[in-house]
This record gives C-alpha cells, sequence and structure tokens, in this order.
C-alpha cells in the first residue's frame, strides 16, 4: 500500500529529484490528517482552554482533554491523569529532573544513564548532580551497541535512586530491554524512567505492561507537530513531586499569603499550552491508530532488513550498532570519507539523511569516531526508495574517490 499519498511533503522535488526522506529518527513527516486537524482548529474553534464558558472554549477543551484520553489508551496508562503535556521528550526529562528527582535525591545518590543516551538524557542529570551533589554512573554497552546486562546489574547499589534509559538509541537503533531493566530496578527499589522518543513511532509501547515509573515522548518523531511531547508519571509518583513551574492553570487559589496547586495533571502544565500541537498529536495518534502499530512495526522491519543487507554487501562500509533488536535506523561510516561529505552528496540526489554526532557524543567517543552517516525509515518509505538510495551512494563514493 502507498502510504506516501497520506504525506503532502512526500510529493515534492528537492534539488530538481524527487523527496526521498530517510530522516525520520530526526522528526516524522505529517500526514494530511494532522495538518487539517490542525487548520480546523485555529479556522473554526481558536480559543484558549480550561478558562471560557464561551462556545469555542469550551470546544479547544474538550479537543485537548481528549487527546489526553487518545495518548492513555495508546499507551496504555490506568488514567489520563498520568498524562501530562510538554514540549519534548526533552522538557519531559528535565521536568522529572526539576520536580521529581531534586527533591527526592540527596547528595551521594546515584543516578544510572547508559553510553547510548542522547544528551537529553545526560545533560538534565548533570545539572541536577552538580546542584545536589548527587552522581552519574553510565551503564557500559558493548561494541554491537548493545547494554552489557551484567554489568548494569553491577553497578546498582542501595545508593541508586533513579534509572534513566532510551527504550531506543536514535544513533544505532538497539532496542533495549526495558521490561527487564524495570525488573532489576524494581527490585532494588529504584525508579525509572524511559526516553521513548525512538520506540513510539515504531512499535507498541504499553506503560502498564513496562511498569515504568516515568515515560516521556517528542510529538514530532510519531507524525504530530513539534513543540509537543507527553511525559507519562505513574499516579504514585505524583505525591513526590513539586511543581517547578507556577503560572496560571496549574493552580486552584492564589492569594499573596498562600497558594495551593490543582491537581495533576495540571498542576505541571502552567501556562497557555501548545493546544493546536496537543488536538495535532490527538490526530496524529488516531491515524496511527487506522493503520495500527504492529502494521507500522513489520513494515519498517523489512525495510530495515532490505537495506542492512544491500549496504552490508557494499565495500568499505561499517554499520555502528549491530544490535540483536533493532529498530529502524542505520548508522554508517564509508572508509576515508566524512560524513557531512555523503550527507551532502545525497542532498543533491534528493535524499535527506543526518550527518554527525545525533546527539550523542559520548557514544561516539565510545567507537572513536566524530559522526556517522544515519538513515532511519517510517512505515511509508519504500524499497524502490532503498534501491535509489544504494545506488546514490554508490555514485557518491566514485564522485568522493
Ligand atoms: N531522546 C532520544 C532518544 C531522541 O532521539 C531525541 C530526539 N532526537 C530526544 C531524546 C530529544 O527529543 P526532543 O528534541 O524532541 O526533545
Amino acid at each position: 500500500m502507498d502510504f506516501q499519498k497520506d504525506f503532502p511533503i512526500l510529493k515534492s522535488s528537492v534539488n530538481g529529484q524527487p523527496l526521498i526522506y530517510f530522516d525520520n529518527a530526526a522528526t516524522s513527516q505529517k500526514p494530511k490528517y494532522v495538518i487539517d486537524t490542525i487548520n480546523k482548529y485555529y479556522q473554526n474553534y481558536n480559543s484558549n482552554v480550561h478558562r471560557g464558558v464561551h462556545e469555542l472554549s469550551q470546544k479547544a477543551t474538550s479537543a485537548y482533554e481528549d487527546s489526553r484520553v487518545k495518548i492513555q489508551n495508546f499507551l496504555g496508562a490506568k488514567s489520563s491523569k498520568e498524562i501530562i503535556f510538554t514540549k519534548g521528550t526533552t522538557d519531559g526529562i528535565n521536568i522529572i529532573a526539576s520536580s521529581w528527582a531534586e527533591n527526592q535525591l540527596n547528595k551521594g545518590d546515584e543516578i544510572i544513564i547508559t553510553t547510548m543516551e542522547h544528551h537529553s538524557n545526560i545533560v538534565p542529570w548533570q545539572i541536577l548532580c552538580e546542584k545536589i551533589g548527587a552522581k552519574l554512573i553510565i551503564s557500559p554497552i558493548n561494541i554491537k551497541g548493545e547494554m552489557i546486562m551484567s554489568e548494569f546489574k553491577s553497578l546498582i547499589s542501595n545508593k541508586t535512586k533513579l534509572i534513566s534509559i532510551s527504550h531506543v538509541s536514535n544513533t544505532l537503533g538497539t532496542i533495549n530491554p526495558v521490561e527487564d531493566i524495570v525488573e532489576i530496578a524494581k527490585e532494588n527499589n529504584c525508579k525509572i524512567l524511559i526516553d521513548a522518543a525512538q520506540s513510539i513511532p515504531h512499535f507498541k509501547v504499553d506503560v502498564s505492561k513496562i511498569d515504568c515509573d516515568f515515560l516521556v515522548f517528542s510529538g514530532h518523531k510519531i507524525f504530530a507537530p513539534t513543540g509537543v511531547g507527553i511525559l507519562y508519571v505513574k499516579n504514585d509518583r505524583y505525591q513526590e513531586m513539586q511543581p517547578y513551574q507556577g503560572g496560571g492553570d496549574m493552580i486552584k487559589d492564589v492569594s499573596f499569603e498562600k497558594t495551593t496547586y490543582n491537581a495533576p495533571p495540571h498542576k505541571f502544565e502552567a501556562g497557555t499550552p501548545n493546544i493546536s500541537g496537543v488536538i495535532g498529536l490527538g490526530a496524529a495518534i488516531d491515524y496511527v491508530n487506522k493503520i495500527g502499530i504492529d502494521k507500522i512495526s513489520n513494515l519498517e522491519d523489512e525495510l530495515l532488513h532490505y537495506a542492512t543487507d544491500k549496504i552490508t554487501s557494499l565495500n568499505n562500509i561499517k554499520i555502528f550498532g549491530n544490535a540483536q533488536n533493532k529498530a529502524s535506523v542505520i548508522s554508517f561510516n564509508i572508509n576515508g570519507f566524512h560524513p557531512f561529505d555523503i550527507g551532502t552528496l545525497l542532498d543533491q540526489f534528493g535524499i535527506a539523511i543526518r550527518t554527525g554526532h545525533h546527539c550523542t557524543q559520548p557514544l561516539m567517543n565510545f567507537f572513536n569516531i566524530p559522526g556517522t552517516a544515519r538513515i532511519s525509515f517510517a512505515f511509508y518509505n519504500q524499497k524502490k526508495e532503498i534501491d535509489f538510495f544504494i545506488d546514490s551512494l554508490k555514485r557518491a563514493i566514485l564522485m568522493l574517490g
């Protein structure tokens, strides 16, 4: 089935060539259905939420809150109250660092992450550790880009208070065994945050099954607009959280003497939110549900294996990330060429790929490289696009050679 027809941008040309979009791990394209839903909001019922008695505000509020329920169902959360709207993954992690970790952790406590984390799951913890005297512990990976579970277990002690781990590496595609990790975390009385930025668009993520404390993702990776994301908080954790932003909507009563707060999730959504973004995210979830996340997963697995076989058959190419469980991301380097040059030449053929460190500089240090070229698929990509990419890559190598 041709899903590309649902995505207006995929009909466009770049540098005189039909666009081939292989940069889905950076951001996904948006279906017409999502674009139209946002348009309708602005054209027909643009208004602030939770504030007005008037018709437009009520319509906007109900569309906004409907999105929360859609996300709840999509994630398998027990209650829509466990869903906080954020700006994205980075925002979600920073909220947990400030609202939960800052008042739950003490000097000498430890937070475990892995070598493969995105900067947004490193830097907020470094800032926190500096502030409160906690320690960041790095769980190592093997050369295939997989966590070394025995080493991970050995790092846990009674000082470990939080384990914060990406579900899928945006650079290597590695799928981490989050259910095993949660089990180990629980045995050791640690709380767990899952960065689901790269898993949520690709396969079923069920917070009740994973049983994590916190989970974050960005709307823009799952066909929704930028500037909106989700922070799932297991209900039990709310009593341990303090708001780190104050303002409108997050309060119950304000006086100069004393302020009381609204109930969660509103307690953590200060100010006018990204209403059109939230409604757009709800539409994106409807769109994904209509196709079926399992179908999306199967289509992408096929693309991943097809492309991996083709790339592996080329000379002088090294793939970084050969985990047994992998999502549709392939990072590679070609002997003697800078990834930036490969990316620039492929752009001339209309192919959008990502080059650089992918916000994972410590991971680049582990592999002792400055960066990689990265292709990443969504379900709307096609095998014939991969064929054209391989031909173009061969041409690029000849041109550079
Ligand atoms: N974590 C991972 C694994 C990611 O891939 C990304 C985005 N590249 C982020 C976090 C940060 O997401 P955002 O920039 O949307 O906040």
